[in-house]
């Protein structure tokens, strides 16, 4: 696409020379993508998702298939006693079974019962399917489309059609799929939604079948695809730039097998790269948090290498690559990440050049440049450090230390004299752990013990109780996770394990890292500079006050 050759008009200004029009945006996270592997909405998490889709401004929400579960029961029901503010809440559901009337259908009458806004029905289009899944006749199926349509149109205010296998059908029978959607659009049909169920088809095939069908058919389209040949968003936009108006998918792409299209990056390149109105203004400036909020709910570690909102979509590690984005941030990104609502993040690592280090060492107003013997001995740390099992990619607050070290404002405010840990198990209860540490600060030794749920723990409670009474800001410190990997280290005989420790106070948090053959050790070390960097960090004001008091 020419436009995204183009970095000048793609850098987060959203003036495009495209002006393709409105689209509709149809999310079906709660529906489509709650048959992803590993997702399990519960109603509680429905209801959250489907407020939080509304605050973001989604057009339509669908919620999901009434005769299908009672959970989906359950959630129209609330949904009835608390509507949404301005998104289409849309109920899922199938045509008619053959043979009877719509009306008597008491599958079609729990579509009606939801009382939703929208009903969303899908219908088959493809003769192969109607006569071997469905096993009725050609004429039949047409007819169920027709007669669903219609009589939901006569009880609901908008009726979408799902044409479920549509691109598949249409390759087979143009002329049928045509007379099945056609159906659908005579009956009352907002829109005529083409489905690409099995994710195969291709972007350039998408194209061509929808321009052909804006020239048979006088209707609205949409799409509806799936990413199983990791085509999910390049065919919806395919079908969009053919002239659809409406496009479904999911929230960070969940759905069945590979997934439904991922509405996250459809967002984003409608809005920043081909010039279509969609959602309010400001929506894609949301995205990030959106896709971190609907992972959350669903307990599902984020994709960090996601398009626009992945954690690494804007993060620079390459010494080169570094030295040019801070020149100037076209270079290496597409778009800015601020305007999906993401940020930039330079990764420490024996990759980076001095462009890394100089760019964190304006965070802490130190004038360090690229060639200045300190950033070159720290450069040499970190590749050492990198070299014994460290990794400062998630645990930054331990490079600034290693970076006040070497500007010369860090200071040590207490010496550690040792530490013991020990876990005792009595019969089957549960095991205790408890800690002593001796440390030395202000002169004064202090030997402390503190019991734990674990030993990390145990080890955290005790060093807080020998250095609250010198460093009272210890008080809103507080561990909030920690977690632990065995690392390859080359040449090393014995398994080292790297141990993350992240902390928080009300406003901050940050992360450090340990590294030691042995676990506890490694956690020690975490922890120590976890509690080190939250007294001293340059953003705090009270870590001054405290290093003068404490002389
Ligand atoms: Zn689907």
């Amino acid at each position: 696409m020419s436009s995204e050759a183009n970095p000048q008009k793609a850098g987060g200004n959203h003036a495009n020379q495209h002006s393709g029009g409105r689209v509709e945006i149809y999310d079906t996270t709660l529906r489509d993508g709650s048959q992803g592997e590993g997702v399990n909405f519960s109603l509680e998490d429905k209801m959250r998702i489907a407020r939080k889709l509304d605050e973001f401004g989604m057009d339509y929400i669908e919620g999901g298939w009434p005769g299908s579960n009672p959970k989906d029961i359950e959630f129209f029901e609330r949904m009835k006693r608390e509507p949404l503010k301005h998104a289409r809440l849309a109920a899922f559901g199938s045509t008619r079974r053959p043979g009877r009337k719509a009306a008597d259908d008491e599958l079609v009458r729990m579509l009606v019962d939801a009382q939703t806004p929208v009903v969303t029905i899908f219908g088959k289009s493809w003769d192969f399917q109607v006569t071997h899944a469905l096993k009725v006749e050609l004429s039949e199926n047409v007819e169920m489309i027709r007669d669903t349509v219609s009589f939901l149109k006569s009880e609901v205010g908008e009726v979408v059609y799902d044409a479920e296998h549509f691109f598949d059908g249409y390759k087979h029978n143009p002329d049928y799929a045509v007379e099945c959607i056609g159906a659908a659009w005579e009956a009352g049909a907002s829109i005529l939604v083409l489905c690409d169920t099995n994710g195969g088809t291709m972007p350039n095939e998408v194209g061509e079948i929808v321009h052909e069908l804006r020239g048979r058919l006088g209707a609205r389209l949409g799409m509806h695809t799936h990413d199983d040949a990791a085509c999910g968003v390049a065919n919806a936009l395919a079908g969009i730039q053919a002239g659809a108006v409406h496009v479904q998918g999911t929230i960070n792409g969940y759905g069945e097998r590979c997934g439904n299209a991922n509405l996250v990056p459809v967002i984003a390149n409608l809005r920043l790269k081909l010039g279509y109105e969609c959602l309010r203004s400001d929506s894609v400036s949301h995205l990030t948090g959106l896709s971190q909020f609907v992972d959350e709910v669903a307990n599902l570690s984020p994709n960090t290498r996601q398009a626009y909102v992945g954690k690494s979509a804007f993060a620079h590690k390459a010494g080169v690559h570094v030295d040019s984005i801070m020149k100037h941030s076209r270079t290496y990104e597409h778009v800015s990440p601020e305007c999906v609502g993401n940020s930039r993040r330079m990764l420490v690592s024996e990759l980076s050049g001095g462009s890394t280090i100089v760019s964190k060492a304006q965070k802490h107003e130190l004038d360090l440049n690229k060639k200045s013997p300190q950033t070159r001995a720290l450069l040499k740390r970190v590749a050492e450090m990198e070299h014994e099992g460290y990794s400062f990619e998630g645990a930054e607050a331990s490079f600034e230390l290693l970076l006040m070290q070497a500007a010369g404002t860090y200071r040590k405010l207490f010496d550690v004299e040792g530490f013991r840990v020990i876990v005792e198990q009595r019969g089957a209860g549960e095991p205790i752990t408890e800690a002593t540490v001796k440390v030395r600060v202000e002169g004064e030794t202090r030997l402390t013990v503190a019991e734990g749920d674990g030993p990390v723990h145990a080890l955290d409670s005790a060093l807080r109780k020998a250095l609250t009474e010198f460093y009272p800001d210890l008080c809103d410190i507080r561990l909030t996770d920690f977690k632990v990997r065995v690392v390859n280290v080359r040449e090393g005989t014995a398994a080292k394990v790297r141990t993350i420790i992240d902390s928080a106070d009300h406003e901050n948090a940050w992360s450090t890292v340990g590294v030691s053959t042995n676990m506890i050790e490694a956690s020690w070390h975490a922890l120590v500079d976890g509690v080190t960097y939250g007294l001293l960090r340059p953003e705090a004001e009270k870590p001054a006050s405290v290093l003068q008091e404490s002389g």
